[in-house]
């Protein structure tokens, strides 16, 4: 029987919590217009922008990852923009359709679910576009519903050379589990979300701001208020918010800021590269087949597919026997392929500990040998810190 107070987050969000973070959640609130708070919203912000890599604004708004992104397309946008959609995922979807409720004139780019998003494509709509009539480009870094990783660095550099469009960019799951910097990249809208690396419940969502976004802001006129970012530049002059922020979570955020500084962002980067090496590298050895192609696979996302197992069935079956809560797959994934999160505050032990559960329930199922338990762990341990 489940234990439930013991139940490991192994999804892509919400990730597991930091006691030290969840102590500073449930502190009293203070009043968000007091000196305190200012003080507090100061050393986040410069925090955050550590953690960006980047000398732009970073702003923080209270609601989800969608928010952070929907925010940046409708403050620098306006109606009938043209703009480049990359697509391959669920969340590569959800872009286009936000765009698209806008008003905005989409051109997507497809790869298929599982496949990364070619360079090369967007080089070549951006090349084509004498005009400059492209005004941004819009897609996701880590795609967290098949696993895998965008080559944004490349894509961003073509981006650049037409010179007019801004990127912007989700980077939900990959801020904080990999490189990310904002500034080497020329990323302009850069866009994510408390409950995932961050290590904080859900609830708030960031946005670095580039000055070319800026400038763009000026013409936007999509509807907009409580996400308008400009409202939000005029507040953090102030180290204010426009309207009452997640108090609770901003003192969570700055304890999980200062543990992610103490770490160090190439420790950081390394613990997830690390440990999504163990995951691929265990899976492969338990004969299950990887979804993603193997040389984009996110850092902090692995989909499983299962063959004839039904992955519903065996995520359940996970989560009563060993208190893991593992995530499904998305739309037409659903029952074909798992995926184990390994984001924000994860460590060696967990990542072990989720293979030999779903070992174990292979194993049980005749799916395989102890022989390759024992393979599957040999393969994980040489890219942990235990050998
Ligand atoms: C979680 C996630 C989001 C944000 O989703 P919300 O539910 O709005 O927090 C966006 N993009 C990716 C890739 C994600 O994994």
């Amino acid at each position: 029987m489940a234990i439930q107070q013991k139940l490991s987050l192994m999804i892509p969000g919400p990730t597991p919590v930091p006691e030290k973070v969840l102590q500073a959640l449930s502190k009293h609130p203070i009043g968000h217009r007091s000196k305190d708070f200012q003080d507090l919203v100061e050393v986040t912000t410069k925090n955050l922008k550590w953690l960006h890599q980047t000398k732009n604004d970073v702003i923080t708004i209270t609601g989800s990852g969608t928010a952070a992104m929907e925010a940046g397309i409708i403050s620098t946008l306006s109606k009938g923009d043209k703009v480049v959609c990359g697509e391959n995922g669920k969340f590569g979807e959800r872009w286009v359709k936000i765009a698209r409720e806008y008003g905005l004139e989409v051109i997507t780019i497809k790869a298929e679910w599982g496949s990364p998003l070619n360079p090369k494509n967007f080089k070549k709509i951006l090349e084509e576009d004498k005009q400059k009539q492209i005004k941004a480009v819009i897609l996701t870094h880590s795609e967290t519903s098949t696993g895998v990783i965008n080559d944004l660095k490349t894509i961003s550099s073509h981006i650049q050379e037409h010179s007019k469009a801004l990127s912007i960019v989700d980077c939900v799951t990959s801020l904080g589990a990999c490189n990310v910097p904002v500034d080497d990249w020329g990323l302009d809208i850069v866009a994510s979300g408390s409950q995932k690396g961050y290590m904080i419940p859900p609830g708030l969502s960031f946005v670095s701001v580039s000055e070319k976004a800026w400038e763009a802001a000026k013409k936007s006129c999509l509807p907009k208020f409580y996400l308008n970012l400009k409202s939000y530049k005029k507040s953090l002059a102030s180290n204010s918010n426009p309207y009452t922020p997640a108090v609770n979570l901003v003192f969570a955020l700055d304890e999980s800021l200062k543990m992610m500084k103490e770490e160090g962002l190439e420790n950081i980067f390394a613990r997830h590269n690390r440990h999504k090496l163990a995951v691929s590298s265990a899976i492969k050895a338990l004969n299950l087949k990887l979804f993603a192609d193997e040389e984009h696979l996110s850092p902090s996302i692995t989909a499983i597919e299962t063959g004839e197992i039904d992955a519903e069935e065996f995520r359940k079956t996970i989560k009563n026997k060993f208190d893991i809560l593992l995530a499904g797959g998305q739309d037409h994934l659903k029952g074909k392929i798992f995926r184990v999160g390994h984001l924000g505050y994860i460590n060696d032990r967990d990542i072990i500990t989720v293979i030999t559960a779903i070992s174990n329930a292979l194993l049980e199922q005749n799916k395989i040998s102890t022989q390759e338990v024992g393979e599957a762990l040999f393969a994980a341990s040489k890219h942990l810190n235990i050998n």
